[in-house]
């Protein structure tokens, strides 16, 4: 499928030599009805600003772009700089590239109109998408900065961002994930989708802030989060131990002997706001 004028992404891959590197987390999605898809999961994109980290050789940026998306790209690897000056080109003004570590960036100030938030939409780097990810639900002021969030993990991180109380993947990403957000895994990606192929299945995860979740201070809920499921196998009178144990569950009105992926988003904020 051609979905501009610019070469097929191996041979963009080939002439600027970018043989991928395992520890940026590179695996790059070459096919465009692919890269096509998961920008269409973010919904219209037209004139819409657009977040994406680590656009690599561009495969989602090029689709972004074809979609009418105004994007702001953050790159690690100065190697694909010159790649991503190619598609600058072609859509004049719509593409900005920053060169750098999106752990170190301040998302909030790239587009500063509160009325027209940009959407974030990446296929991650393995290594640091989780950090990335925690850093976005944990913005403050909430609501964010941003509007929605389309993003490619592993498919074990996927389905703990989704998860509920009583599932197996249920943990501190699903309590942080479902307080902020509504989440849900679009669809999941084979690894020889990607070149070079990962070990595992991948999953697109789409996420929408929640207006306005309940109230909690986020690091309360961290704590408490982080101690549950840091023996999740024990009770929670024992696991909370360290905030009050047995008296502050009783205080909330939970009962001590249950464990920590029974509890809902909402008992667990309740929890960190008797803390
Ligand atoms: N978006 C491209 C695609 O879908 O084919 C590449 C995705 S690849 C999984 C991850 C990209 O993130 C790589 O281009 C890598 O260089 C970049 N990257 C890795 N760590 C980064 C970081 N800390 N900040 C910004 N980009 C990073």
């Amino acid at each position: 499928m051609s979905i501009d004028n610019l070469p097929p992404l191996r041979d963009v891959i080939e002439r600027h030599e970018l043989n991928a590197k395992k520890s940026l987390g590179q695996n790059f999605l070459l096919d465009l009805n692919l890269t096509s898809k998961i920008a269409r999961q973010a919904g219209d994109l037209q004139d819409q600003p657009v977040i994406e980290v680590g656009p690599g050789p561009g495969g989602l940026t090029r689709a972004i772009l074809a979609q009418g998306g105004i994007v702001t790209a953050i790159e690690r690897d100065e190697r694909c700089l010159p790649a991503l000056e190619e598609i600058a080109a072609e859509y004049p003004g719509r593409l900005r590239v920053i060169s750098g570590d999106a752990l170190q960036q301040d998302f909030t100030t790239l587009f500063p109109d509160p009325a027209k938030k940009p959407k974030i939409i990446a296929n991650l780097p393995y290594n640091v998408g989780t950090q990335l990810l925690i850093g976005w639900l944990l913005s403050d002021p909430w609501p964010p900065f941003y509007s929605s969030m389309t993003l490619m993990f592993q498919k074990e991180v996927a389905e703990r961002i989704v998860a509920h109380a009583g599932d197996d993947a249920y943990g501190r990403l699903g309590v942080l994930a479902g307080w902020r957000t509504q989440s849900k895994i679009a669809f999941d990606l084979p690894p020889q989708a990607f070149t070079p192929p990962p070990k595992v299945t991948s999953a697109v995860v789409h996420m929408i802030p929640r207006e306005q979740p309940l109230e909690c201070p986020p690091h309360l809920l961290e704590r408490v989060t982080q101690a549950a499921f840091g023996q999740r196998r024990k009770m929670l009178r024992q696991s909370l131990k360290p905030l009050g144990g047995e008296a502050l569950l009783n205080k909330a009105g939970i009962d001590p002997t249950r464990r920590a992926e029974t509890l809902s988003v909402e008992e667990f904020v309740h929890l960190a706001n008797q803390i």
